[in-house]
């Protein structure tokens, strides 16, 4: 499967590993917004309607555990109140909200995705050639050219 936490992490594709899956900069309204397909290699963020309820589910267990395990643990090793117990929980899933929502859709396509190296070598080719470019168009003009 060749499945890299690495890319899943850092919200990158996962068949090439170099473009973002989704949209940058964050906008709070839409944390969700992906681009149709990597700008890289090409794959689709959404291959089929209803693609990352898999991905809810994935969100759900993994929050679930999250804030269950250290809240039991607090309550019955540090002997917390059950509703100081309640208000770490909660105060927890508010602060994971966000990264575990992208963080699963981001696992859920990796998950259903294959790597390709060939296409993470050709994508690595684009991007030494962007910055190429603009590295030239940035270079300071010579004296003599002004
Ligand atoms: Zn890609």
């Amino acid at each position: 499967m060749n499945f890299s936490f690495k890319s899943m992490w850092n919200y990158k594709c996962p068949k090439c590993r170099q473009g973002d899956i989704f949209k940058k900069p964050l906008n709070i309204s839409k944390p969700v917004a992906m681009p149709d397909e990597c700008k890289y290699c090409g794959l689709k963020t959404m291959p089929e309607p209803g693609f990352y309820y898999g991905g809810m589910f994935l969100s759900y267990i993994i929050g679930g555990w999250m804030a269950l395990l250290p809240t039991l643990l607090l309550v019955f090793y540090f002997k917390w109140t059950v509703n100081q117990g309640m208000a770490f929980a909660i105060a927890l899933v508010i602060v994971t909200y966000l990264p575990l929502l992208r963080g699963s859709r981001s696992l859920w396509l990796h998950l259903m995705s294959k790597y390709d190296p060939v296409a993470e070598e050709k994508a690595k080719d684009k991007i030494s050639k962007e910055n190429a470019k603009v590295s030239q168009e940035w270079k300071p003009r010579n004296k003599a050219e002004i």
